[in-house]
């Protein structure tokens, strides 16, 4: 009788010992696919694969002195003198270096500030934000997420409806006007 007893005790204290490890064998597993997950959209994503990456000089040939200076070198032209602060054409801004659409006539508003601004951009996928702690100011800066280029600088000084002004350089950008 004991024995049978001890018998049943271990078989039960046995298969209880397997089904503990087994669900914690698989908890495990849950958290790891979880956790994987995530980084692997993240580094087999469309926005990974699609950037454009060119040598220094590759960009200088593409580029006009202006739009090299403002795009890869972090350059501002002079307020009130870019082809676009005062533009009021219907249409698309485009990077100037690899063509991505960023900005719509429609979001541009009169800022006052002397280059183009916008309150949003068409996808902010592809807009890159980066803290700027250059010149002694606390900004964010703007870039083009598909080829890094240097677009400008993003507020929270903007009107209605996301209260912020993208303060962009009319040099990163070419305009592409609407069809009539
Ligand atoms: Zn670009």
């Amino acid at each position: 009788m004991i024995k049978i007893a001890v018998v049943l005790f271990i078989l039960i204290a046995g298969v209880s010992i397997w089904k503990l490890t087994d669900t914690a064998k698989s908890k495990t597993y849950v958290k790891e696919k979880s956790i994987s997950n995530p980084d692997s959209t993240k580094s087999n994503g469309e926005n990974m694969s699609d950037k454009i990456i060119k040598t220094d000089e590759e960009w200088k040939k593409e580029l006009t002195p202006e739009q090299y200076h403002i795009l890869r070198e972090k350059g501002t032209e002079r307020a009130f003198t870019g082809k676009y602060w005062d533009s009021h054409e219907l249409g698309t801004y485009i990077c100037a270096a690899c063509s991505t659409e960023l900005f719509e006539s429609d979001t541009k508003f009169e800022s006052g500030c002397g280059w183009p601004s916008y309150f949003e951009p068409i996808d902010s996928s592809r807009i890159i934000y980066k803290d700027d702690n250059s010149f002694g100011m606390k900004r964010t800066e703007v870039m083009c997420a598909i080829c890094g280029g240097h677009l400008g600088h993003v507020f929270d000084d903007g009107p209605p409806p996301t209260g912020l002004r993208y303060c962009i350089n009319s040099g990163s950008m070419k305009f592409i006007p609407k069809e009539k």
